[in-house]
């Protein structure tokens, strides 16, 4: 095979995998965003729990005043009952007691309501303090193999760019600047293979002439309609 063909593929091939760190970085860095989130919203569920409960008990705090102010109420009604004179008086302030009273109990009924709430709150509350302690105890875990994920993927990444630049001391100017100007719009697809006589990057059949060019492997070929460079795999035919 020509020689800068060969190196066309080399650096073609370092150059896919500088370009997939990004990606392989992102799904790692994802790992911990996910575990991370999955914190932030149990933190948020707890707070948003304290906040109901803090609503609760201010709504226990007025219906006890209420309470206050309703036995008051029940008190002077019976001072007032023993002045009274008329049976109509009397059925007046019977009502009032009444319905007093039946304040009353709504005032009460409501604390215990809101208690018991607070209550069941109160339950939900550590479970979600236990799955917080839990996840953040994933969270840390997972910080430190990322961390280490990270360090070894960086370590592949500077020995991967001192091959390359190894590579690029040895390629020819011209040849290089080529490559460049292809993969400009190529991108990871400048140098492909041709398979059942196929151009791999557009997928167009070649002509005969191109293809015996590219099975010669002598010159640097080019695809005729897309203009990527062709090589023949040396190993596997195709599978
Ligand atoms: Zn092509």
């Amino acid at each position: 095979m020509n020689k800068y063909l060969k190196q066309l593929i080399e650096l073609s091939e370092i150059d896919k995998e500088i370009d997939a760190f990004g990606p392989k970085i992102e799904t790692v860095e994802k790992e911990l965003k996910n575990v991370v989130k999955k914190q932030d919203d149990l933190i948020a569920k707890k707070e948003s729990c304290i906040e109901d409960k803090k609503e609760n008990e201010l709504k226990i705090r007025q219906h006890e005043l209420h309470l206050a102010e309703l036995s008051e109420k029940l008190n002077s009604i019976s001072k007032k009952s023993s002045a009274i004179k008329s049976e109509k008086e009397m059925k007046a302030l019977q009502l009032e007691e009444d319905i007093t009273k039946e304040q009353l109990d709504f005032a009460n009924e409501e604390i215990e309501r809101l208690q018991k709430a607070n209550e069941i709150k109160n339950e939900f509350i550590a479970d979600i303090e236990e799955e917080i302690e839990e996840v953040s105890k994933i969270v840390e875990e997972t910080k430190k193999e990322i961390e280490a994920k990270l360090k070894e993927l960086e370590k592949n990444r500077e020995e991967i760019y001192a091959k390359r630049e190894k590579l690029l001391s040895k390629i020819n100017q011209k040849i290089l600047e080529f490559y460049h100007k292809v993969r400009k719009w190529a991108g990871n697809t400048t140098v492909v293979p041709v398979k059942k006589q196929a151009c791999y990057g557009c997928y167009m059949k070649i002509n005969d002439k191109t293809y015996a060019s590219v099975i010669k492997s002598e010159d640097i070929v080019t695809c005729p309609h897309c203009g990527r460079i062709l090589y023949i795999e040396e190993t596997t035919e195709e599978s």
